[in-house]
């Protein structure tokens, strides 16, 4: 028995490097195998514009710290056709192309404030979804600022984008696709939630969170037909967006686990790292997970999600470390957020179902 499984696996590895060495010393061989994986790999995954649904795809739930799991600030929010980006940070498109999602006819961008992680992915948005189809300037809703932010992309990549038109044609790159349209939300108080967009069974409200010193700074809440998703932004705990999340199936909230980062504040000090200071200051101006699931707690959300997770979570246990006392606040109805989640709400229906696109 012994003898004949020891050919057998001795035949298939045999055969192996025989196939190997084949396609390793045939251009032929290898440009079949190109061809095939490129076929594997173009069109795009239509399943989240399918069905009546609100679909919240994480194509971002890292932070300034750099992480090779998590890139920035992205959220995609699908919903009766339409396609709306929460926050735009470096890496987030990587992922939407990575997962193949449909991003021609992106409806408008949310951003909750400036931030770097937050701004850093808007060109590849830009660029990638006009390549894909979008002729009329890209919609970028914010807080006041937005037009500067809009102004300085737009004079940065003023050269890129002419060469983009003169290369491929105006009938490819529409001119008026290398535009953006800012639009100004403000909101005066942290008891007003301002209309940002409403159509076809979707609302857009923003509302005002706490990041001082960075004012005024949103998160927001999406209502398609009956289901919901709240959005903390960038905010320290301060009320708001219990009472702005109130009864929202789902809440995306930031987490930073300021005992982690007092640990990495500790080691940078030990070695002498000015960087101390920065892991000293940012708690101040974030929540923790455990004060995260109060939050969700109070305003009864169904699912609680972390993103912008800080620091970077390695491991499970690092994970473990993170999420420390948040299952004596919220038992269920709690997860740590990844890149490549989506949540698929359908309407008329209670259901959160969770699909993995990696
Ligand atoms: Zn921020
Ligand atoms: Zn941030």
């Amino acid at each position: 028995m012994m003898r004949i499984l020891a050919w057998v696996a001795g035949g298939l590895v045999l055969s192996g490097l025989i196939g190997f060495g084949a396609v390793w010393f045939s251009p032929g061989l290898q440009d079949a195998l190109m061809r095939r994986v490129i076929a594997d790999n173009t069109g795009t995954n239509e399943t989240v514009l399918r069905g009546d649904a609100l679909h919240v795809v994480f194509c971002g739930t890292g932070s300034p710290v750099p992480d090779p799991d998590r890139a920035q600030a992205c959220t995609a929010i699908y919903a009766g056709g339409k396609l709306f980006f929460i926050d735009a940070g470096l890496g987030g498109w990587n992922r939407m192309a990575a997962f193949r999602l449909p991003v021609g006819g992106v409806t408008g961008i949310l951003f909750t404030h400036f931030h770097s992680d937050h701004i850093s992915g808007l060109p590849d948005i830009a660029l990638n979804s006009w390549a894909a189809g979008r002729r009329d300037p890209l919609t970028l809703y914010g807080p006041p600022g937005i037009r500067q932010v809009a102004d300085g992309f737009a004079k940065a990549y003023e050269l890129d984008d002419g060469w983009r038109i003169a290369h491929h044609g105006p009938e490819f790159f529409a001119v008026a696709g290398a535009a953006f349209r800012p639009v100004e939300v403000d909101v005066p108080d942290h008891e007003t939630a301002v209309t940002v967009y409403e159509e076809d069974g979707l609302k857009i409200t923003a509302f005002l969170v706490s990041h001082e010193p960075v004012e005024p700074a949103y998160g927001y809440r999406i209502d398609y037909k009956d289901r919901s998703v709240v959005f903390s932004g960038d905010t320290m705990r301060d009320g708001t967006v219990a009472r702005m999340g109130k009864g929202a199936d789902v809440m995306v909230h930031e987490a930073l686990s300021t005992h982690m980062v007092g640990l990495i504040e500790e080691g940078l000090a030990a070695a002498g790292d000015r960087r101390t200071k920065v892991m000293h200051d940012i708690p101040s101006y974030h929540t923790t997970p455990v004060d995260a699931a109060k939050i969700a707690n109070e305003a009864s959300v169904k699912l609680l999600v972390l993103s912008h997770i800080v620091p970077r979570l390695p491991n499970a246990i690092a994970e473990r470390v993170f999420m420390r006392g948040v299952g004596a606040v919220r038992g269920d109805g709690v997860m740590l957020g990844y890149d490549g989640l989506d949540l698929e709400l359908p309407a008329g229906s209670g259901e959160i179902v969770q699909h993995d696109l990696r």
